[in-house]
C-alpha cells in the first residue's frame, strides 16, 4: 500500500548536488514530454493533465519538453499544434517559449555515451532486426530482448562484422553493456516494480550517410537530470522502460526521478486509444468539453479549471485505464 497522505517535497539530491529552486521557488520539477507525430488526443491529454496535478500538488515546477528525438517520425507543425493544444485545454509551465527539444541535444547524448564507453559499458552491435529476432527465441529469451549475440565478439572479429556492414552502406548501434538482468525502481502507483533490463541500445545503427539518432532509453534520462525533473507522470506502457532508465541514470551517476505510471485511456475493446476510434482530438472537440472528461475521468467532476481540480486531485484516481466511451 501506498501512502498519500502528507507527501511533501523535500530537497533531494539534486539539490544536495548542488542545484538551485526552480521559478516556482520548490526543489524539483515535473514534466510532460510529448513527441510531435501527431495531434495530441484524449489520451495524452488526460497524461499531461495528471502530471501537471501530481507535479502542482506536490508543489513541483513543471516543464514541457518536445520529445523530437525520431527524425523519420516527427513532424515541426505538430510542435506548435501540440503546445497550442496543451494551452487550450489550461495547462500552464515554466519554461514557456523555450521548451527543451530532443533535436538540439546530440552533444549531450554524445558525452552520455562517451562518459559510458570510458567505462567499457557500450559496444558495437551489427545485428539485423532479423537476426536479433531469430536469436531471441531461446526458451529463457523474452521476446524483443537483445540475446548479447555481439557482446563479447573479438576485435578481430568486430573489424570484419563493420566492414560487412559498411559494404551495405550501414553502420552499427551501440548498446549498453548490462550488468545486471533485472532492476526496481519504486511507483508512486504500482509501488515497487523490477522489470527486466537487457543490453539495449543507445545509439541507432542504420545509414552511414545519414546522422544517426540516439535511443530514447538514453535522451529521455539525459534530459530529465538536465532539467533537474524529479518526477516523472507517464502512460503505464513506459512502465516496463522504467527500471532500464533508472538503471541506466544509476550508471550515468544521475539520480532517478520519483515514477506514477497512470491508466490509459482505451477504447471498448480495451485497446490503447488511437486515431481510429474517432474524433479525439482538439481538432474535432471543443477545449471546454475535453477538459470536463478529463475532470469526470479522473474524479475531479465539476472543477472548470486545473487549479480548481487540483483541490480535489487523488493521485489513486489514476492508477486504473479509462475507458473512453463518448462518440
Ligand atoms: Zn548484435
Amino acid at each position: 500500500m501506498n501512502s498519500w497522505a502528507g507527501t511533501m517535497h523535500t530537497p533531494n539530491s539534486a539539490a544536495a548536488a548542488g542545484a538551485t529552486a526552480n521559478s516556482a521557488g520548490t526543489w524539483g520539477v515535473g514534466r510532460y514530454a510529448p513527441s510531435p507525430t501527431g495531434d495530441l488526443h484524449f489520451g495524452n491529454l488526460r497524461t499531461a493533465v495528471a502530471a501537471w496535478l501530481f507535479a502542482r500538488a506536490d508543489g513541483l515546477g513543471f516543464v514541457v519538453r518536445v520529445d523530437d528525438l525520431d527524425s523519420q517520425r516527427c513532424r515541426e507543425h505538430f510542435v506548435d499544434s501540440q503546445l497550442a493544444d496543451l494551452q487550450a485545454i489550461g495547462l500552464d509551465w515554466d519554461d514557456r517559449g523555450a521548451e527543451l527539444r530532443q533535436s538540439d541535444r546530440e552533444a549531450a547524448y554524445a558525452t552520455a555515451v562517451d562518459k559510458l564507453a570510458g567505462q567499457g559499458l557500450v559496444y558495437e552491435c551489427y545485428c539485423s532486426r532479423k537476426d536479433i529476432q531469430q536469436a531471441a527465441s531461446a526458451p529463457h529469451q523474452l521476446p524483443g530482448e537483445y540475446p548479447g549475440t555481439c557482446r563479447d565478439l573479438s576485435e578481430t572479429q568486430r573489424v570484419k562484422k563493420r566492414e560487412e556492414l559498411a559494404g551495405q552502406g550501414r553502420g552499427p548501434a551501440l548498446r549498453l553493456r548490462a550488468g545486471c538482468s533485472e532492476f526496481s525502481i519504486t511507483d508512486r502507483l504500482h509501488g515497487e516494480y523490477t522489470g527486466r533490463v537487457d543490453d539495449f541500445i543507445v545509439r541507432r545503427g542504420g545509414n552511414l550517410a545519414q546522422a544517426r539518432d540516439y535511443a530514447y532509453n538514453l535522451a529521455v534520462v539525459v534530459d530529465d537530470a538536465h532539467q533537474q525533473v524529479t518526477q516523472v507522470v507517464r502512460g503505464n506502457d513506459l512502465l516496463s522502460s522504467a527500471p532500464r532508465q533508472a538503471y541506466l541514470a544509476q550508471l550515468l551517476g544521475l539520480a532517478a526521478p520519483e515514477y506514477a505510471h497512470v491508466g490509459l485511456v482505451v477504447n471498448a475493446n480495451g485497446q490503447r486509444l488511437a486515431k481510429r476510434d474517432g474524433p479525439i482530438s482538439l481538432r474535432t472537440m471543443p477545449a471546454a468539453r475535453v477538459v470536463g472528461e478529463i475532470f469526470a475521468s479522473i474524479g475531479c467532476a465539476g472543477a472548470t479549471s486545473l487549479h480548481e481540480a487540483l483541490e480535489s486531485f487523488r493521485p489513486e484516481a489514476l492508477a486504473d485505464d479509462y475507458v473512453w466511451a463518448a462518440g
